[in-house]
């Protein structure tokens, strides 16, 4: 399948995406719904797209990506989809009867213009429910971008501010009046209220479990925006749930006014929700990269820390001694081993710096997402460790050109989604499959790589990567049976 791919130069190109490994807006709009418990996911368009994009989802989750569409037909095509879109919420609450519908535009309703905040605000909406909606052109960005767009959709369409003067013993006018305007840490001390608002980036619901539990350990009073656990990984009952029982309550979400401070883990995909909560309700953001790996697993530790004030628990600093010790035992496995690594910006350079972290060289880091500050970021952290020479960074890349890369300069390893498969079978080379989507492997979506457990977990898939390419591949008298 790979045969065209060049093998004695790397061609550069500029209009043209092979393999791009990313997917459209609506994909990672209607996964960031399904992290809202009893909400109905529409897609504003061709029942086409719908189809798409549940497919691409239950590809990799295993599971039914349930959601609903404005099924356009030539008339809507031409004319606008506006009565397709209100007759749809009309049949949703009347036959599903969810508490909020979240509706996402797509390629064709934005080619026609439809204004969903003019559709949505003549709509009339039953009692104690709820429309929200954002704008997600697939022509540009991401599934990233529709993602980060819908989360902050649900900000911008649910969240209360809070009352002016404290009344509701949370927010304060202070905060409000500051708002735009003052440093987050001054905003951050005027604030009364005591919950955390967590934004998760696009990660499986295992990661969104790993991150609550770190959460709890130091008993913060926190919503996590979205929680799709529960949900995508809902266990077989034997009775179809329409509405599963996880996923953040709307309550908790028109309540994320009154938080004390917003924190975002992925900063690309989860910070502007974060942002959106600052905006409209003065709540001060705090941006972190995904927790992956020792480092950025400390500094998610150490923002909860300061934001409960208090130390951290004796599991987690447990925990984060047993990666350590896992680091050390791996290291003869690890140590000078390059890497290949490729998907969405948070995953990528969450992936890289854990990957430093285990001695090992992130030689090429691709983002095939359109976020170019991902990769000043990147060559940041390699010139930390002294690398960025060895390194290439670049974002709105695509696996042909991976593939080029790597037929002139080998890795040992892979790490990425499953569209690595094909580099790595026309080059023999392990992949070690992590991010968005794998749809060729399961189980994948239930266990974390977020936090020091998922750090572990990365350790084993890595270094027993690289070991069995050295048990099949090594000279007969240095095959070992205890490594
Ligand atoms: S037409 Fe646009 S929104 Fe629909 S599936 Fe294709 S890229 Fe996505």
């Amino acid at each position: 399948m790979l045969e065209l791919t060049p093998r004695d130069e790397v061609c550069t190109r500029k209009a043209l995406r092979i393999n791009p490994a990313k997917t459209c807006q609506p994909v990672g709009a209607l996964y960031a719904a399904l992290g809202v418990h009893g909400c109905m996911p529409h897609s504003h368009g061709s029942q086409g797209c719908a189809s798409f994009h549940r497919m691409f989802l239950t590809r990799h989750f295993k599971e039914p990506a349930m959601a609903s569409t404005s099924a356009f037909t030539e008339g809507a095509s031409v004319f606008g989809g506006g009565a397709n879109l209100t007759q749809a919420c009309r049949n949703l609450f009347d036959t599903y009867d969810p508490e909020v519908i979240a509706v996402h535009t797509t390629c064709l309703s934005e080619t026609i213009g439809d204004d969903l905040n003019a559709i949505v605000s003549a709509m009339d909406i039953p009692e104690g429910k709820h429309v929200v909606y954002c704008n997600t052109p697939s022509y540009v960005g991401s599934h990233i971008t529709g993602y980060a767009n819908m989360l902050a959709g649900f900000v911008r369409n649910l969240s209360d501010k809070p009352l002016v003067g404290g009344a509701d013993g949370s927010g304060d006018s202070m905060s409000m009046d500051l708002g735009g305007q003052a440093s987050s840490a001054d905003r951050l001390k005027s604030r009364t209220g005591k919950k955390l608002a967590l934004f998760a980036g696009f990660i499986n619901p295992g990661d969104m479990r790993e991150i609550k539990r770190i959460a709890e350990e130091f008993d913060i009073d926190y919503t996590l925006l979205p929680d799709t656990s529960g949900v995508m990984d809902a266990p077989m009952t034997g009775t179809y749930q329409l509405y599963p029982a996880g996923g953040t309550p709307v309550a908790a979400i028109q309540a994320l006014g009154s938080a004390k401070l917003g924190l975002a883990l992925g900063e690309t995909a989860a910070g502007p929700g974060a942002v959106a909560l600052s905006n409209k309700c003065g709540v001060p953001e705090k941006l972190l990269p995904l927790p992956m790996g020792v480092r950025l697993t400390d500094e998610y530790l150490m923002a909860l820390s300061e934001f409960a004030s208090d130390d951290v628990p004796q599991c987690l600093e447990e925990e984060r001694g047993q990666l350590v010790d896992i680091l050390v035992d791996a290291h003869p496995y690890l140590d000078g081993k390059t890497a290949a690594i490729f998907g969405d910006p948070d995953t990528i350079y969450g992936l890289s710096s854990a990957v430093l972290e285990m001695g090992m060289l992130p030689r090429y880091v691709l983002t095939t997402s359109p976020f170019p500050a991902i990769t000043k970021k990147l060559m940041e952290l390699f010139e930390e460790y002294g690398v960025a020479d060895k390194c290439l960074v670049k974002d709105s890349a695509d696996l042909f050109e991976l593939h080029q890369l790597v037929i002139q300069d080998p890795v040992d390893v892979l790490i990425g989604t499953s569209f690595g498969k094909l580099i790595a079978r026309a080059e023999n080379i392990a992949l070690v499959r992590a991010g968005f989507p794998i749809i060729d492997r399961y189980v994948h979506s239930y266990m974390p790589l977020v936090g020091y457990r998922g750090g572990m977990r990365l350790v084993e898939m890595i270094a027993g990567a690289l070991m069995d390419s050295l048990d099949r591949n090594c000279a007969e008298e240095d095959f070992e049976m205890v490594m």
